[in-house]
C-alpha cells in the first residue's frame, strides 16, 4: 500500500491547477448539473469540454483507440477530484456519455455503434452530449417497473411511453434509453432492452421541469410512434438489465472523488470564512464549537478520499468493486448534508441569500450545496438503494425483492 501519488500524477495536479487558475478565474464557482441550465453556462461548458479533451484530460482513462489518453485510473482520480475542486465545468460533459456511456458501449456495444458514438464523446463535441431516461413515474427506485414500450416493426422499434428526470435531455443529441421489449415476462427484471435514441426524432416531446431553485436540469420526455433503427439496440434483446446494472456502477464509481473535490474547496472557504470573521472580538474559528463542527467535516472528508481511492486502486488492479461505489455513493450524500448544514450555521444569514447574490459568502457555495444535496442524494438511486446494496453485497443480508 502506497499512500503517496507518483510524480506523473502530481505532474498532472500541478498542470490542472494551472489550467485552471487561467480559465477559471474570477468565475463562480458552479458545480455540477446546474451548468446545463443557463444558455451561457452551458456554452462555456462546452468550450470548456472542448478544451479538456484537446489535452486528452475529458476521457483520461478511456483507450487510444476511444479517443482516450490510456491513463492510470489514479491519473484519472487526480482528474476528476481536482477538476472539481477548481469547478471546471464539461467535466462530465454530455452527462451520462463520459460517465457510464463510453464505457458501457466499450463492453456491450457493436463495433458500428463504438466507431459512431464515441469519438464525438471523447471530443468533447455537441454530438457527443447524452442525456439518460430510465425513470418513469412509477418507476423510479423500482427501476424493473418501466412500462415504456419498443414494439418491433421490421428492422424499426416503435416507441411509446414517458420517461421522467431525464437531465440533460434539453441539451442532448442522444438517448441512452432503457425500454420493455418484452412484457410478457414473469420476472420484470427480463424483457427490459438497452436502446440509443436520436434526439432528433420525430414523436419525442420534451417538456422542462425547474426545481425549486428555478435550476433547468431535468425534463419530461413523451414517446409517440417514435421509430428506432434495430441497430440501435445495444447488447441483447431483452437482457438490458444486466447491461443496465453495470451503467449505474460505472455512474456511482465517480462520484467520491468529484463529490470530494468539490467539498475540499467548501471545506477550504468555509474554514478561511471562519478564521476572518469575528464574534465577540474574536475570530469565529476560535470557538470550540466551531472548530469541532469543521473538525468532524474534515473527517468525514477524509473517510470519503479513502473511500474513493479504494475503488479507483481496485480498478487500477483489475478488480470489480461490487457493493463499494453504493456505499461511497450513501457516504457521499451524508457528508453533503452535514457540510451544508455546518456551512449554513457557520455563515448564517448569509446561507439564505440567493448564490449568486452581491451578498452571498464562500461563492455561494453553501447556499448552491444546501439547495442541491437532497435532489443529489436522490439522483443515481436513493439513499436507502444503495444501503439496500451494501446490505445484500456487503453483508449478505436477504434481497429486499
Ligand atoms: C437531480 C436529479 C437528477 C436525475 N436525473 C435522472 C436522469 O438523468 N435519468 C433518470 O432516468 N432519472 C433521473 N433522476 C431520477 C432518479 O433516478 C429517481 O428520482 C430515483 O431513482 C428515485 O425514484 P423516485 O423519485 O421515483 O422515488 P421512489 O422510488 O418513489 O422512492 C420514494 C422513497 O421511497 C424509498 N424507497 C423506494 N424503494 C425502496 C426500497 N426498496 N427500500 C427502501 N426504500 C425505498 C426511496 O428511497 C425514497 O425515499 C434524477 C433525479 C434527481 C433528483
Amino acid at each position: 500500500m502506497d499512500f503517496k501519488f507518483s510524480e506523473k500524477e502530481e505532474q498532472l495536479r500541478r498542470e490542472i491547477r494551472e489550467f485552471a487558475g487561467r480559465e477559471m478565474a474570477g468565475r463562480d464557482l458552479i458545480t455540477g448539473l446546474e451548468e446545463e441550465s443557463r444558455d451561457e453556462d452551458w456554452e462555456f461548458a462546452m468550450q470548456m469540454s472542448k478544451k479538456l479533451s484537446q489535452r486528452g484530460w475529458l476521457t483520461m482513462a478511456w483507450p487510444k483507440e476511444y479517443g482516450g489518453r490510456g491513463a492510470s485510473f489514479f491519473e484519472q482520480h487526480v482528474y476528476m477530484d481536482e477538476a472539481s475542486y477548481w469547478g471546471i465545468p464539461g467535466t462530465t460533459m454530455g452527462v451520462s456519455g463520459i460517465g457510464w456511456v463510453g464505457q458501457s458501449l466499450m463492453l456491450f456495444g457493436s463495433d458500428e455503434q463504438r466507431n459512431k458514438y464515441i469519438p464525438p464523446i471523447a471530443a468533447g463535441e455537441p454530438d457527443g452530449i447524452w442525456c439518460t431516461a430510465y425513470s418513469e413515474p412509477n418507476a423510479g427506485s423500482d427501476f424493473a417497473n418501466i412500462q415504456t414500450r419498443a414494439v418491433r416493426d421490421g428492422d424499426y422499434y416503435i416507441l411509446n411511453g414517458q420517461k421522467i428526470w431525464t437531465s440533460c435531455a434539453h441539451r442532448a443529441r442522444w438517448c441512452w434509453l432503457a425500454v420493455r421489449t418484452d412484457a410478457s415476462v414473469s420476472k420484470k427484471q427480463h424483457g427490459i432492452s438497452l436502446i440509443i435514441l436520436d434526439m432528433k426524432s420525430p414523436g419525442i416531446t420534451i417538456k422542462p421541469i425547474y426545481n425549486y431553485a428555478g435550476i433547468h436540469i431535468f425534463n419530461e420526455l413523451f414517446f409517440d410512434n417514435v421509430r428506432v433503427p434495430v441497430a440501435n439496440l445495444v447488447g441483447t434483446e431483452n437482457r438490458g438489465w444486466y447491461q443496465l446494472m453495470q451503467s449505474l456502477a460505472f455512474e456511482r464509481h465517480s462520484v467520491a472523488p468529484q463529490f470530494y473535490g468539490t467539498a475540499r474547496r467548501i471545506l477550504e472557504s468555509v474554514i478561511k470564512y471562519a478564521r476572518r470573521t469575528n464574534l465577540h472580538g474574536k475570530p469565529l474559528a476560535c470557538d470550540p464549537l466551531v472548530k469541532h463542527k469543521l473538525a468532524e467535516r474534515a473527517i468525514e472528508l477524509e473517510t470519503l478520499k479513502l473511500f474513493g481511492y479504494e475503488i479507483t486502486w481496485k480498478l487500477s488492479k483489475g478488480l470489480i468493486p461490487i457493493y463499494e461505489a453504493a456505499r461511497n455513493k450513501a457516504y457521499c450524500d451524508f457528508v453533503m448534508q452535514r457540510l451544508a448544514t455546518t456551512g449554513s450555521e457557520i455563515i448564517g444569514a448569509y446561507s439564505q441569500v440567493d448564490m449568486r447574490s452581491k451578498w452571498a459568502k464562500v461563492e455561494g457555495s453553501i447556499t448552491r450545496l444546501y439547495m442541491m444535496f437532497p435532489g443529489i442524494a436522490i439522483a443515481a438511486g436513493t439513499d436507502e438503494i444503495q444501503k439496500n446494496i451494501v446490505g445484500q453485497f456487503k453483508m449478505g443480508l436477504p434481497r429486499p425483492y
